[in-house]
């Protein structure tokens, strides 16, 4: 049966790619998003789909439709998440949206789920195990965050949003599941942001230096869109309430070696260089183990790195 899906954040990467994906398989979509780093770019294809609506809302404020009477299912994405200085889009950038949408905006979605007798999903984020001291990170992990560090205000903010959740949870009765979303990267990644992702490929293609922040022996496992796009689904459906599950790919890389990588499938003559010292709290290991998702829903990352790596290499150079 079709369901009513609000998705917030959904002109944002992850949430635009889930917004078309839900599309196709003829549920209906409503789209919340205030376009603070999402751009109506990622959804212009979506606007005339009957089974597809896009409103203009900030949901640090409640959000009352006379039109969607009955919501079947809320994904909440809605966030700032490059965490590059130097970026406009980043959540340094955007501080204090940042931290109410994770919480009052996160607040309002239990609430309205609550309403509508809804599911809800929260995406939460693998830095809210900070600058993990085991690796690779399980869900039981309680991390190592700074709480006045400059990433405390995505990293802190999003683990309040777990705490909220998992509150409506046990005292609410509501039906909800977090997923913590590991690095991911694809098609529609917003190529103005400062994620190693987007500078790598688009300093490749115009044959420019690949910037290295630190030494490079820091590691990220990234995770190809399509497959985190699959396990936010199975997590809505198939994930128990009150349960958290890490989604994300184990394949560790050094961000040297993933840059490299990112040349050589570009066919690139840049130079790799070591252009500025490691961010404050940048974590030094990312690892995710999905142990409990391959249990649990069945899911693991089916795409390899250098596939989904030059899918997303032919999207940039199409811009
Ligand atoms: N990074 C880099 N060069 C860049 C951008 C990022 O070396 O031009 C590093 C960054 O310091 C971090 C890693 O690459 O160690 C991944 O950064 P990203 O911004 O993609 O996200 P993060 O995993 O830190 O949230």
């Amino acid at each position: 049966m079709n369901k009513v899906i609000l998705i917030t954040g959904g002109a944002g990467f992850i949430g635009s790619n889930l917004c078309e994906k839900l599309v196709e398989g003829g549920d209906t979509v409503i789209c919340l998003d205030n376009l603070l780093t999402g751009s109506q770019k990622n959804i212009v294809h979506l606007l005339s789909r009957k089974n597809f609506t896009f409103i203009n809302h900030d949901v640090i404020k409640p959000f009352k439709s006379k039109k969607f009477n009955k919501i079947d299912e809320i994904y909440h994405l809605a966030s700032p998440a490059d965490p590059n200085i130097h970026s406009p889009f980043s959540y340094l950038a955007h501080p204090f949206e940042t931290m109410q949408v994770n919480t009052i905006g996160t607040w309002n979605m239990c609430e309205l789920a609550l309403k509508h007798k809804a599911k809800l999903s929260f995406s939460s984020t693998s830095e809210i195990y900070g600058d993990p001291q085991v690796s690779p990170q399980s869900e039981n992990y309680r991390g190592n965050v700074s709480t006045t560090g400059p990433r405390s205000v995505y990293d802190e903010a999003k683990r309040f949003g777990e705490t909220i959740v998992s509150s409506f949870v046990r005292e609410k009765r509501l039906d909800a599941r977090i997923t913590r979303i590991f690095n991911t990267y694809g098609p529609r990644m917003n190529p103005l942001e400062g994620r190693a992702v987007v500078n790598f490929i688009n300093q490749a293609i115009k044959n420019e230096p690949i910037t290295i922040y630190g030494d490079g022996k820091q590691t990220r496992s990234f995770c190809f869109i399509d497959d985190q796009i699959e396990g936010q689904i199975l997590a809505m459906e198939e994930g128990k309430t009150g349960e958290v599950y890490n989604m994300g790919n184990p394949d560790e890389r050094t961000i040297l070696e993933f840059a490299q990588m990112i040349k050589e499938l570009s066919g690139s003559d840049s130079e790799i260089v070591f252009s500025q010292p490691l961010p404050t709290d940048d974590p030094f290991f990312r690892n995710p183990d999905i142990s409990k998702a391959k249990k649990v829903l069945g899911w693991k990352p089916k795409f390899k790195l250098e596939d989904g790596l030059l899918a997303t290499i032919e999207y940039f150079k199409s811009l």
